[in-house]
């Protein structure tokens, strides 16, 4: 008998029908002897119509109130599972994080998970009851509702797994498995019978949604076995795990994109020491996390043009905050742009091998596609691009990789 943690996402739990299908999921994990934790997000396209709600008051809503709003998905989706399960002869009942009490920091909208009281859940399961939490949300020191950022019910997930040392967290969702790259967009996309926990952090800060970075984090610290299935069929999924010795020996083992960014250009600003401190400072101090900068010379000695990208969530926040810095330090003039996409290749071959980012900047090339950013590291490269051009930047590197074929190299 095995303590399995299952996290269904919005599209799973789309609808009735689905809810009911999830249903006999679990019941099929309870029949075959094992301790059920099923964790879910919202009814898909709840919480995006919640944000739209607040946004018809006012463009910048109160962040604590957001967070008392768009929580409520859950609440919707955890009960629906919890009757269907009864409805069934199940025994089931459902939590909000507070009553588990998932402990958060206070950061309302991108909250961390501090602490996860075990006791509710194993008393339930001890009473062979399934026990369904309401993923995405945690309450504060001050009994604040948080919640803890777009696609955060893979986060609780695997932070109820880690807690509870369950055998494994399943992930379902709408693909069967971690790809290559996105295969919505590139029909050439390859699934990944298993990924190592490295590349995973990397694919997913670098825009592979199918499971939110922090999930990942967790399950690196704690050791939490991943698999990612789709809710729709039974196929094998994706095992994201320790590197081993049995996984695919390539350079570039995966592409993503991200359009979630928005760049921020400041033309002319003073060429002196402790100007990045006094931009990047009240940026940081507001909880906003800067990606790339580029810093160049301007046309005039003395001064230089600064650009850098930040979530398209906080872009007006950060304009407001760097307006009123350029009061202080000068500046001529900012720039805003919203339509960028970041395309980035990931994999742990990379660290030996040197040509790979000429490859990409001629794949990039050969389809007209300028780069207006570029960052690196041992293990990935990406570059900013015009948002327009995202999907064929994506099928470019794909193609450029190999990608639909594993190419074996001679070691890790
Ligand atoms: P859920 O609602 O179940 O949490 P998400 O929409 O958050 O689902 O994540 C699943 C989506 O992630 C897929 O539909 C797919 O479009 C996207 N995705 C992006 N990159 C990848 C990848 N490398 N492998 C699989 N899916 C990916
Ligand atoms: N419902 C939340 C969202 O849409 C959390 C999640 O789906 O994981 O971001
Ligand atoms: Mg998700």
């Amino acid at each position: 008998m095995a303590l399995v943690v299952q996290k269904y996402g919005g599209t799973s739990v789309g609808d009735i029908e689905r809810i009911k299908n999830v249903a006999s999921r679990v019941i099929a994990t309870k029949k075959q002897g094992h301790d059920v934790v099923v964790v879910v997000s919202a009814m898909a396209g709840e919480t995006d119509k919640l944000i739209r709600l607040a946004q018809q008051v006012t463009p910048n809503p109160d962040e604590r109130e957001l967070d008392v709003l768009i929580s409520t998905g859950e609440q919707v989706s955890i009960a629906l599972l919890a009757i269907a399960l009864k409805s069934m002869g199940y025994d089931a009942k459902s939590y909000l994080g507070f009553q588990i009490k998932i402990a958060t920091d206070s950061v309302f909208g991108k909250a961390r998970i501090m602490d996860i009281q075990k006791e509710r859940i194993r008393n339930d399961l001890k009473e062979n009851r399934v026990v369904v939490v309401a993923g995405f949300q945690g309450i504060d020191e001050s009994n604040n509702i948080t919640t803890l950022g777009r696609g955060g019910s893979d986060t609780s997930a695997v932070a109820i797994a880690a807690a509870l040392e369950a055998d494994v967290c399943e992930i379902y969702t709408d693909v069967d498995g971690v790809y290559t790259t996105d295969p919505n967009i590139c029909e050439k996309a390859r699934k990944l019978s298993k990924i190592s926990y490295d590349e995973m952090l990397e694919m997913a800060s670098l825009g592979a949604k199918v499971l939110q970075i922090r999930s990942v984090e967790f399950a690196k610290k704690y050791n939490v076995p991943i698999h990612v299935r789709s809710s729709f069929n039974d196929n094998p999924g994706t095992l994201v795990c320790k590197e081993d010795r049995e996984m695919e020996r390539v350079v570039v083992s995966g592409v993503t994109y991200n359009k979630n960014e928005a760049k921020i250009e400041i033309m002319h600003v003073p060429d002196v020491p402790g100007i990045a401190a006094k931009l990047f400072k009240p940026i940081a101090d507001a909880n906003i996390v800067v990606d790339m900068i580029i810093q160049t010379s301007s046309t005039e000695k003395g001064f230089a043009d600064v650009a850098f990208t930040v979530p398209k969530s906080d872009f007006s926040k950060t304009l407001q905050i760097v307006k009123s810095s350029l009061k202080e330090i000068g500046g001529k003039e900012i720039n805003a742009d919203e339509n960028i996409a970041k395309v980035s290749i990931v994999g742990v071959g990379m660290r030996s091998h040197s040509s790979v980012a000429a490859q990409m900047f001629s794949a990039l090339a050969k389809e007209g596609i300028n780069i207006h950013m570029i960052s690196t590291s041992e293990i990935k490269i990406s570059c900013i691009i015009d948002a327009k051009y995202t999907e064929l930047a994506v099928r470019a590197l794909h193609d450029a990789f190999g990608l639909d074929k594993p190419e074996v190299t001679e070691e890790r």
